[in-house]
């Protein structure tokens, strides 16, 4: 069940609609509009032409309201509708009664409205209230699109309160057992939960549990969830918000967000707190002039507020980050989150368990998890849970009830390149590089003994713009990998392009991305392996978000970064000089397995090692 300590977002409605809305209330509660009448043109007389058509018995109907006489006459056979201005005649009911009319009864039809005289407060409320609310709703509604625009949230100009939005969970339902791998991060907390269950068997001895603890990883490794399973295990409330959420548009809103987060907390106690994404607010300071004043305060407001509060009460934070090297050093310290606790990327392992915790949910067939696991080395917990549910999706598209092994293979390949891309016309000519390409990685990639072999080849093209792509797995996980696993992956990516040179004497632009992950690959081996002979064991270059992407900075001279580039392309060079090589000393092969390839699209790795192995004999 939710709690929420603020107000629930009001339902948006159109500020133009309300202020329609709003006139056409006033205008039709002040009488303006005449309901008997609306929809006919009326026309102006004077009194004395009413009365002389009173006379004539020519008139049908006389409405007098608030002052005015409409009334309608037939004339020429026609039908009118006139106003005048009611003069205080005392004779005209007389007149009226006695009068002829065109009417079957030969009597006018009249009727006097009594202008509706509201009660006074009903009136104040119409006219004063209503009009007022109406406005002030169109007011909010601008100035929270206003605000919205400016990057804010929360209420506008509510200084007084903070207007977090914060939820305290207090029936969290995801378990320890939703988290699959993790098990040193599930061990770590397993002490806290015990601690948020039995708080005296730590306070007993004098032992007070760290307050925090952050948790460290790529996206999508399962901190979020984690964090909730804590929470889920230890059967507490569980307050999360997002670092993001603190930096506000006015200064000093962050801090009291602080303030009321914690000031919630403590009266919620045990409970966890749980701030994802806490590098919004706890980057280091030191970050030269202009830093932002906003996102300090809050820092330093929750800085004070982690000191301030008994660590034995039974509040246990939480907070999660992927650039752990960003965060301010008051917040590491002992007292604050000095608990760390890492989620990596899983392993195979770990991808095996996590495929059966997302297929759990899914209806399935026997599934052989060692395939897709494999096929999915490097995968975050998130892409895996991703491609069990593409799986899904597509075995409903194909009218099956159930997921099996080759829905999860054809989406790790629609999570990987993209999905197939139906109907795309490739001229024969085309098809035929693309196979040749394709044919070149996979035999200098089984060529060399160090590469792992071939999981499958495809001329497919995919909707990421891959023409198409050869699927090479892992036997086994490997940690380290030597500088000849190195080259001869370099070799491999160049193989494509060698096929293209030596079996057709032309090149293509299907090798670009081949280009840039070989050359990513070699400068990685220059400046951050010690791979090369020239520089040994000298560091050139740092990277700075090892968990987002990894980019980096060279930290060496200009003169340096110039003799890098060298080398880096001397070792593409060699590589790409070595899987020339092992292409024309093996043309019957590369004929043999592109025709195949040409005719089926799509092979696999057992079916293309099967024409390797027939001419290595
Ligand atoms: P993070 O916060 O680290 O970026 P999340 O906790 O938001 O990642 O994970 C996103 C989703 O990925 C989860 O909701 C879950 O479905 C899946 N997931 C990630 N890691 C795991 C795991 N270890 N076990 C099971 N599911 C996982
Ligand atoms: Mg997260
Ligand atoms: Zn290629």
């Amino acid at each position: 069940m939710k709690q929420e300590s603020q107000n629930r977002q009001p339902k948006r409605m159109n500020p133009y609609v309300g202020l329609l809305t709003g006139i056409l209330i006033i205008l039709f509660l002040n009488g303006l509009i005449v309901p008997t009448f609306t929809g006919r043109q009326i026309r102006q007389a004077d009194y004395g032409t009413f009365i002389a058509k009173v006379d004539s018995g020519l008139v049908k109907e006389v409405v007098i309201k608030s002052g005015q006489i409409y009334f309608t006459a037939q004339e020429d056979g026609a039908t009118f509708t006139y106003q005048t201005g009611a003069t205080n005649d005392p004779q005209l009911v007389d007149r009226l009664l006695n009068a002829q009319s065109p009417n079957q009864d030969g009597k006018i039809t009249f009727s006097q409205v009594v202008p509706q005289e509201n009660s006074p407060l009903l009136n104040f409320i119409l006219l004063w209230v209503l009009p007022g609310l109406i406005f002030y709703l169109i007011w909010r509604q601008t100035s929270k699109a206003i605000q919205s625009r400016m990057g804010g949230g929360g209420n506008f100009m509510s200084f007084g309160k903070s207007g977090a939005k914060i939820y305290a969970d207090s029936d969290v339902k995801t378990t320890f057992a939703d988290v699959a791998g993790q098990d040193e991060a599930k061990e770590t907390l397993t002490e806290i939960v015990d601690f948020l269950h039995n708080p005296k068997k730590y306070t007993g001895i004098g032992a007070s549990l760290p307050k925090g603890a952050l948790l460290v990883g790529p996206p999508g490794t399962g901190k979020t969830l984690i964090a909730r399973a804590v929470a889920g295990e230890a059967k507490v409330p569980f307050f999360a918000i997002s670092g993001s959420e603190f930096v506000q548009m006015f200064v000093g809103m962050g801090a009291a967000k602080v303030r009321d987060l914690f000031r919630q907390a403590n009266e919620k106690a045990p409970c966890i707190i749980f701030i994802d994404e806490i590098d919004a607010i706890g980057k280091r300071r030191d970050t030269g002039l202009g830093g932002n004043d906003e996102r300090e305060q809050t820092l330093n407001q929750l800085l004070t507020e982690m000191d301030g509060f008994d660590g034995r009460k039974g509040v246990v934070i939480l907070a999660a980050t992927n650039r752990p090297e960003s965060l301010d050093k008051a917040l590491l310290r002992p007292g604050r989150f000095d608990r760390r606790i890492q989620m990596e990327l899983p392993d195979l392992e770990g991808r095996k368990a996590i495929l059966a915790v997302h297929l759990k949910k899914v209806k399935c067939e026997k599934i052989d998890m060692d395939v897709v696991a494999r096929a999915t080395a490097g995968s975050s917990g998130a892409e895996l849970a991703n491609i069990v549910n593409e799986a899904a999706l597509r075995a409903v598209r194909m009218g099956r009830g159930k997921v099996t092994t080759a829905d999860l293979e054809e989406s790790v390949e629609t999570v990987i390149a993209g999905a197939q891309k139906k109907g795309k016309v490739i001229s024969a000519g085309e098809k035929k590089i693309v196979s040749y390409h394709e044919i070149g990685h996979a035999l200098v990639a089984a060529l060399q003994s160090h590469s792992a072999p071939v999981h499958k080849i495809t001329i497919v093209p995919r909707t990421s713009g891959a023409l198409g792509y050869t699927m090479q797995v892992d036997k086994g996980e490997q940690v380290l990998m030597s500088r000849e696993d190195l080259f001869n992956r370099i070799a491999t990516l160049t193989g494509g392009r060698a096929a293209e040179e030596v079996v057709l004497g032309s090149v293509s632009t299907g090798a670009s991305n081949d280009i840039e992950q070989a050359t990513r690959l070699a400068r990685a081996m220059v400046t951050r392996y010690g791979m090369s002979d020239k520089y040994d064991m000298m560091g050139l270059e740092t990277v700075n978000n090892a968990y987002l992407g990894g980019d980096t900075s060279l930290t060496c001279s200009s003169e340096t970064a110039a003799d890098i580039d060298r080398e880096v392309l001397k070792m593409i060079t060699d590589a790409h000089q070595k899987a020339r090589k092992l292409i024309s000393d093996n043309l019957d092969i590369m004929h043999e397995a592109a025709a195949y390839l040409l005719d089926k699209e799509t092979i696999t790795g057992d079916e293309f090692m099967a024409i390797v192995r027939k001419h290595q004999q």
